[in-house]
C-alpha cells in the first residue's frame, strides 16, 4: 500500500495540496473531514442529540456514505455543499471527538485505502493513528491569519471572525482524548505561510525524490 498522510489544522491547504499531490501520483484522494462533516449533516437531520454518543456512533455506523470525485453522498443524499455550512463547521468537532464514530471513520478509510493500493489522504489523526505505517506524513501548517485568509479568499466572510472560529475548532480538535491533531512520530512539517500552491508542491515534490535516494 501506498499511502501519503497529510494532517494539520484548519485551513492550512490541505485538500488543495492533496488533491494536487494525488494527481500528479496518480494516486486517489480522500478528504476524511468530509466524513466527519458528513455523520454531522446526517446527525444534525436526525432527532438524535449530538452529545447522545451512542446514539451518533449507531447513526455512523448505519450511515451510506461516499465520499469521492462525485461529492459527498450520504444515504443516497447529495450533501456535497451542505456539509460545508457554518452549522456543520461549528458542530463538527463534537461530533470527531466521538469515540465510535472514529472507530467507524477509520475502518472506513483502512477499507477504502486497502481497496486501492493507498491513497493521498487527509485529515487530522491519518499519520498518527489510522495510518501511522504511511510512507510519507506531511504536517501542513500556516500561520493563523494566513490560514483565515485563505478562508475569506475561498468562501468570504470577515477575516477576523473566521480566525477565531478556526482557533476555536483547532483546540477542540488538538485537545480531545481520542486521536487529537498532532504532529505524528515521523511526520514532516510544512509551513505554507507566504507560499503558494505551486511552491508547496514543488517542496514536497522535493522531499519524495529526496526519500527516494539512497542514504550517504
Ligand atoms: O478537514 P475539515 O476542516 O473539513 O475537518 C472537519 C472536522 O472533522 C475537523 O475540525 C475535525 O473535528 C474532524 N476531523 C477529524 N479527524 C480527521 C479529519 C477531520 O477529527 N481525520
Amino acid at each position: 500500500m501506498r499511502v501519503i498522510a497529510i494532517d494539520g489544522p484548519a485551513g492550512a491547504g490541505k485538500s488543495t495540496i492533496g488533491r494536487a499531490l494525488a494527481a500528479r501520483l496518480g494516486l486517489e484522494y480522500l478528504d476524511t473531514g468530509a466524513m466527519y462533516r458528513a455523520v454531522t449533516f446526517a446527525a444534525l437531520g436526525s432527532d438524535v442529540a449530538l452529545d447522545d454518543s451512542a446514539a451518533v456512533g449507531a447513526l455512523a455506523r448505519a450511515l451510506r456514505l461516499e465520499v469521492g470525485e462525485r461529492g459527498v453522498f450520504v444515504d443516497g443524499v447529495d450533501a456535497t455543499r451542505a456539509i460545508r455550512t457554518a452549522e456543520i463547521t461549528g458542530a463538527v468537532s463534537v461530533v470527531a471527538a466521538n469515540s465510535e464514530v472514529r472507530a467507524e471513520m477509520r475502518s472506513r478509510q483502512q477499507a477504502w485505502a486497502a481497496a486501492r493500493g493507498g491513497g493521498v489522504i487527509e485529515g487530522r489523526d491519518i499519520g498518527s493513528v489510522v495510518f501511522p505505517d504511511a510512507e510519507l506524513k506531511l504536517y501542513l501548517t500556516a500561520s493563523p491569519r494566513t490560514r483565515a485568509e485563505r478562508r475569506v479568499a475561498e468562501a468570504g466572510g470577515d477575516v477576523d471572525e473566521i480566525e477565531r472560529a478556526i482557533a476555536t475548532r483547532d483546540h477542540y480538535d488538538s485537545n480531545r482524548r481520542d486521536s487529537p491533531l498532532v504532529r505524528a512520530d515521523g511526520s514532516i512539517v510544512v509551513d505554507t505561510t507566504g507560499m503558494d500552491v505551486d511552491q508547496v508542491l514543488a517542496y514536497i515534490e522535493g522531499l519524495m525524490a529526496g526519500k527516494d535516494q539512497p542514504a550517504q
